[in-house]
């Protein structure tokens, strides 16, 4: 049986040993949920233990789950989003992790428009350039971020996501934290309208501490929360 109370427990801790470790507050740092195939209940009892942002990868899951326990918490779309699917998840999300072409802020657009909402958005960017990665590469970042700014008013910027390559070694997963933050703190130099660089999602249960580290400012935690879960099932 896992104990998600032991294991939010020792993520906390670990979160905040790596915050003070680079002299950074705990405070600076939220901790995302990652609940995919995580029934409800047990998303409830994470919940309980204090847990206020959950993460979601696949829109329809998202919005089934928010039928059940609603607003309590803020709902996060994180990885890929399919412009087919923004529907689901437009009035439900509280951030968007995952945006990354004009197509897809076309479709965010029309969709928050109609319903009078402006989302946050982070855009993921593609640090490692490893193909199997998605996001935008570094040397475009810049140019997208300012058509957003320009074009699309229902979408606010609020930083930064990327994805760690699967490496053993660190040195490696560090240089990609480091990366971001880089980019993050060029971008914040232009002042761009309506965006900001507040928010740095990177880290997972393999990686968070190190991303911590190098400044990130919220880790998605699925596994060491969960435990191991079989992601080809559903
Ligand atoms: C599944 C997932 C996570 C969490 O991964 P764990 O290794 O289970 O902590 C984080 N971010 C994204 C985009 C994911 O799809």
């Amino acid at each position: 049986m896992v104990s998600i109370k032991q294991n939010l427990s020792i993520v906390k801790d670990k979160i905040d040993n790596a915050a003070k470790s680079v002299s950074r507050s705990e405070h600076e740092i939220t901790l995302l949920a990652v609940t995919k195939t995580v029934d409800v209940d047990i998303i409830n009892e994470a919940i309980e233990y204090g847990i206020e942002d959950v993460g979601e990868n696949k829109p329809q899951e998202l919005a089934r789950k928010y039928q059940a326990i609603g607003d309590k918490v803020r709902w996060h779309q994180i990885g890929t989003l399919q412009t087919n699917k923004v529907k689901y998840i437009i009035d439900k999300a509280y951030m968007i992790h995952s945006l990354d072409r004009i197509a897809l802020c076309e479709e965010i657009q029309k969709r928050a428009e109609k319903i009078d909402k402006t989302i946050n958005c982070l855009v993921q960017v593609n640090i490692s350039e490893e193909e199997s990665k998605h996001g935008l590469l570094k040397e475009d970042v810049i140019d997208f971020i300012k058509i957003v700014s320009k074009d699309y008013s229902n979408i606010k910027i609020k930083g930064l996501m990327t994805m760690a390559p699967f490496s053993d070694n660190k040195e490696d997963v560090r240089k990609v934290f480091k990366g971001l933050k880089d980019l993050s703190l060029e971008i914040e130099k232009l002042k761009i309208q309506n965006v900001s660089m507040e928010t740095l999602s990177m880290g997972m249960s393999n990686d968070y501490e190190i991303a911590i580290e190098e400044g990130s400012t919220m880790v998605r935690v699925g596994t060491s929360i969960f435990g191991k879960r079989d992601y080809t099932k559903i």
